[in-house]
Order: C-alpha cells, then sequence, then structure tokens
C-alpha cells in the first residue's frame, strides 16, 4: 500500500517541466535598475525559497544562459500558498495575483500563479517580481518560465490529479457518514469530518477551492478556514483515534496525552482569530503540529503493540500522510528545497489515508454486525433447548398472523405439553429431565419444516406455528407428532416413557395472536382431562 502511495504521488506535476533554466537573484529591497545583475542573493529558481520578509521580497529571474527566447510563455509561481506576488514588467503595469483572487485574465491557477508573458524582455532584461508576505505563512514557492502548451498540458495533468485524489477523500467520508447514522457509531463520524477537513485544508493550500471549485466564501478568508479546518482536523483525528483503536483500554496514559494535545491545538488555533495573539499563534502553530503527527503515531503505535488492531489500520493510513505533512513543515524552514512535489504527495497520501481508513472501517462496520447478529441470537433463543424463546416465537407468530390476513392464507397452532412430566423428573433427576426437553425439541426441529417455527413456552410447553396450513390438516400434523413421541418413548433413552399432549387451533378471522394461543392451551388442557396423549382441536367458526 505504501508503494501504491510511492507510485501515485509524482504523478501531479512534472517536477521540471519543459521549462527554461533560470538563474535567480532576491531580496528584502527593491532593486535599482542600473545595478540589477549584481543586486540580491542569487538562488536557485527551480528549488523552493521562503520568502518570509515580511514587509515583502522582491525576486528577479532570468535566463541562465543566452537571451530569453521568443514565443509565448508563461511564468509561473508554484506553491505559493496564500502569498500574493506581483510581476513588474518593464513599461508595464504591475500585475498582482494571488490564489483565489479573480486575476484579470482568466488563467488557471492551480497551485500556481500564472502570468502569461506574451513575450519575453527583448534585450534580456530580468522578470522582476515582488512577493508579499505580510500576515500569511511565507509558503516555499520555486519558479519556472515554460511555453504555454507546456503549462496547460501539465496543469490539466494536475487538476485530474488532485480531483481524484479529493474526490477519493470526499467519497469516503460520506461512506463514513451513511455508516455512522447506520450503525449508530460516533467514530464513523469522527472519521469522516477528519477526512473532510483534511481535504479542506489540502484545497485551500493549492488553490483547489477557489477553482475549480469556486468557493468564493473560502476565497474570502483562507487563513481564517485554514486554521479552522487544521484545528478541526487534528482534534477529529485523535477523537477518531480513540475510538477506533479503543485507547481507553490499550493505551489509557497515551490518550490523556493526546486528549491534552488536542484540547491545546484547538486553543492555540482560536487564539490565532484575536490580533494581539495572531503573530504568537503563527510562529507556534507549526512546530505544535509538526510535534503532533509524532505524538498520534506515537499512540498508536503503543495501542497497536498492546493489541488493538485498529491502531494497525491507523498506522498503515497515517504514517505516509504524516511523513509528507512533517517533510512539509520542515520545507518551510528552507529544508529539503529540492522536493517540488510535496505538495502533491500530500494530495496523494491523504487520499491513500482515507482509503486505507476505510478498509479499517468496513472492518470494524463488519465486527459490529457479527456481535449484534450474536447478541441478537442469544437473546431470541432458549439455552436449554435451541428453539425460539417464548418472546422471539410470540413475535414471529405476529408476523405469521399479519402476512396470512394480507394473503387470506391459513394459520394453525399447535400448543405441546408433554404428559407426567414431573413424574420423569422425580423418577429419573432433573438432567434426565432437560435431556428430554433437549432431544424432543432437536427431533422436532429434524421432522418440522422449516418455515413452522418451534418455540419454548414454558417449562415443558413447546408451541409450533403452520403458516399455510388449515385445521384438518394442523390436525394431521399433530397426531403424527402425537405418535411419534410415544413410538420414541416406547423405544426408551432420553425421552423414556413419554407422550403429549396438543391442542390445535386455527386462525379466526379478526382474532388476535393471543386468542390464537388462548384457544390452542385450552384445547391441550382439554386433551389433559380426556386422558392425556392425544391431540383435540380447539372449536372452529365464531
Ligand atoms: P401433566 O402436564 O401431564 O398434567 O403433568 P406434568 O407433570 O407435566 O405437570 P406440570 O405441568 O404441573 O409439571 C411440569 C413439570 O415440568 C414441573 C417441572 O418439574 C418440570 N419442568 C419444567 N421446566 C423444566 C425444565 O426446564 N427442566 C426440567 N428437567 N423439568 C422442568
Ligand atoms: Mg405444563
Ligand atoms: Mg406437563
Amino acid at each position: 500500500m505504501v508503494l501504491a502511495w510511492v507510485v501515485l504521488a509524482p504523478v501531479g506535476r512534472a517536477a521540471e517541466g519543459p521549462g527554461l533554466a533560470l538563474q535567480g537573484r532576491w531580496s528584502a529591497q527593491p532593486p535599482d535598475t542600473q545595478v540589477i545583475a549584481s543586486w540580491g542573493q542569487a538562488f536557485d529558481p527551480q528549488q523552493l525559497h521562503v520568502f518570509a520578509d515580511a514587509r515583502g521580497s522582491w525576486v528577479s529571474l532570468r535566463p541562465a544562459r543566452g537571451q530569453w527566447p521568443t514565443g509565448a510563455y508563461v511564468l509561473e509561481v508554484r506553491s505559493p500558498g496564500l502569498q500574493a506576488v506581483s510581476l513588474h514588467a518593464p513599461g508595464a503595469m504591475p500585475r498582482t495575483a494571488r490564489l483565489g483572487a479573480n486575476a484579470a485574465d482568466a488563467w488557471p491557477m492551480h497551485d500556481s500563479l500564472v502570468f502569461p508573458l506574451p513575450a519575453l524582455p527583448r534585450d534580456g532584461g530580468p522578470l522582476l517580481l515582488e512577493i508579499h508576505s505580510g500576515g500569511v505563512i511565507a509558503a516555499p514557492m520555486s519558479f519556472a518560465v515554460e511555453p504555454v502548451d507546456g503549462y496547460l498540458r501539465d496543469d490539466a495533468r494536475w487538476l485530474a490529479f488532485a480531483a481524484a485524489c479529493l474526490a477519493v477523500m470526499a467519497a469516503m467520508a460520506l461512506m463514513a457518514l451513511v455508516f455512522a447514522f447506520d450503525l449508530r457509531d460516533a467514530t464513523f463520524a469522527f472519521y469522516a469530518v477528519f477526512v473532510l477537513a483534511y481535504a479542506l485544508i489540502l484545497s485551500i493550500q493549492c488553490g483547489f477551492a477557489y477553482d475549480p471549485l469556486g468557493w468564493d466564501w473560502i476565497a474570502a478568508a483562507p487563513r481564517e478556514w485554514g486554521r479552522l479546518a487544521t484545528a478541526v482536523s487534528v482534534v477529529f483525528a485523535i477523537l477518531f483515534l480513540d475510538r477506533f483503536a479503543h485507547l481507553r483500554r490499550h493505551a489509557p496514559g497515551g490518550r490523556r496525552l493526546l486528549v491534552g494535545y488536542a484540547a491545546g491545538t484547538a486553543v492555540l488555533s482560536l487564539a490565532g482569530m484575536l490580533p494581539v495573539a495572531a503573530p504568537l499563534v503563527r510562529a507556534l502553530v507549526n512546530p505544535v503540529l509538526i510535534l503532533g503527527g509524532p505524538l498520534i503515531v506515537g499512540v498508536a503505535i503503543v495501542a497497536a503493540c498492546r493489541g488493538s488492531r485498529y491502531a494497525l489500520f491507523y498506522l498503515a493510513g497515517w504514517v505516509p500522510l504524516l511523513a509528507v505533512t512533517v517533510l512539509g513543515s520542515l520545507q518551510l524552514y528552507g529544508l529539503l528545497a529540492g522536493w517540488t512535489g510535496s505538495g502533491d504527495a500530500a494530495l496523494a497520501a491523504g487520499a491513500f489515508d482515507a482509503v486505507v481508513l476505510s478498509l479499517g472501517l468496513a472492518d470494524r462496520s463488519l465486527a459490529l454486525r457479527r456481535d449484534r447478529d450474536a447478541a441478537r441470537r442469544l437473546a431470541d433463543i432458549d439455552p436449554l433447548t435451541g428453539v425460539w424463546n417464548r418472546r422471539a416465537w410470540s413475535d414471529r407468530l405476529a408476523q405469521l398472523e399479519e402476512s396470512a390476513r394480507r394473503f387470506d392464507r391459513p394459520l394453525s397452532l399447535l400448543f405441546l405439553d408433554l404428559d407426567k412430566f414431573k413424574q420423569l423428573n422425580d423418577v429419573h433427576g432433573h438432567e434426565a429431565g432437560d435431556a428430554a426437553l433437549q432431544s424432543l425439541a432437536q427431533w422436532m426441529g429434524r421432522v418440522l419444516r422449516d418455515h413452522e417455527q418451534i418455540g419454548r413456552y414454558g417449562g415443558e410447553e413447546f408451541v409450533v406455528s403452520l403458516p399455510g396450513t388449515d385445521g384438518p390438516r394442523a390436525m394431521q400434523v399433530a397426531e403424527r407428532l402425537r405418535r411419534q413421541v410415544q413410538a420414541m418413548g416406547a423405544r426408551g433413552g432420553a425421552v423414556t416413557g413419554l407422550t403429549v399432549s396438543i391442542g390445535v387451533a386455527t386462525l379466526r378471522p379478526n382474532e388476535s395472536t393471543a386468542d390464537l394461543i388462548h384457544r390452542a392451551d385450552a384445547a391441550m388442557y382439554a386433551a389433559k382431562a380426556a386422558g392425556r396423549n392425544r391431540v383435540v382441536r380447539a372449536e372452529e367458526g365464531e
């Protein structure tokens, strides 16, 4: 599975693209046009660079060798995050772009800011950019100048890739929500909120939320939404892990640590909304988030080692995501500048995590279903004889009664009471009585048909419902049972000397099931009164 992720990650945008080799210089001061060749510090525009000066940074780009080529090109500022960038071209008004801001021309801006360049500077002079960092976290960005067709091809590919990753996350989250309602299990809901919040973070970071989704409400306040989504995803990832991996049982100490951490993260994120606290929060948020990943993984490892099977699912999905997040965070401090695919890797890791955790949830829901079915069976079955208990049998009789009326079909009942059963207990002991009840119930299960349901109504009283069977036919069934019990009793074994008295009743129009049972019971007593070991049919008609 990790392999799948590794293969998927580089599918996004070609890291180098068919761009021109560039050389760059940058400075916190705008250049003096006379001395631009020696102005600022040299840097490699193809590698990631963090421009964090709050007053803004200036970048100049020129071809690494010779002159600019002719033809239609675009200047691409890759992974700009929330930073705005202005292009200052000689003799033209500066053009400013930011992800989510409507650019004057409708170029797609997917994880990059795009300045169309109908012509590159004739004199080989530099392209001059101003990076605005005020008030936002400076994202590590890189630059490319490439032909229009190459850019459009790359962009279409990236769009398909990002849409696929985000769609996988959204689909898994929606499926989990359905399960949450169906199974009444909040674990699934926590998972769904985590995945949706994480997908929102990704789509804010790479600009997918603004284009193609066109969510203007996010574009209007991307920082606030980003912060909210981060807090929500961290808190719900922890809530989810807690329930999914049974931390209370498998890692109670780690659980307390995580709950404290989740609360701290939530408070920090909310504090960021206060202008006074904003600078401090900006400084703290990343270290705190970097810390959180390993913390979550550490607790999940502890839970897995102590026998939580679901902690393993969590780890399998979470480790690639965590690796990408931590490495991406390190890039904010200027490390790993050569890896321009971290944004795409985050999308792939998010989709991968959603799929792995969904498999874990599917496993969990199957286990829940199995447990629930087993519990229901236990609650419905008489433990001694293995036939339906009185309540479960009565529930089924009510269903049979309903369909008998709907389809105008007969429904009959047998009420069986073993004769002189007390004696059998007295002579051979209670265990022998139990064994007789068990073997009788097993035998009835074999000779009756599947839809003819047997219930244990009381101590040594059994009831049998016969759907689709009228009175005369029910009498035949009862008589056959009576004779066979007698024959078995004569043969010895567990049911030595046993006989049975049976009352038979058939459902009347407008009769309740309680009355039907009552009439069958009364017929059984009539059989007892008439000398036992016989079948009596309750009176028919109104
Ligand atoms: P009859 O029905 O023919 O009038 O006589 P009986 O001896 O069967 O009468 P009654 O219904 O009064 O007694 C039922 C006896 O069934 C009482 C009890 O000892 C026995 N019994 C009830 N439940 C169980 C059980 O689960 N196991 C065993 N071994 N005996 C049971
Ligand atoms: Mg009895
Ligand atoms: Mg009896």
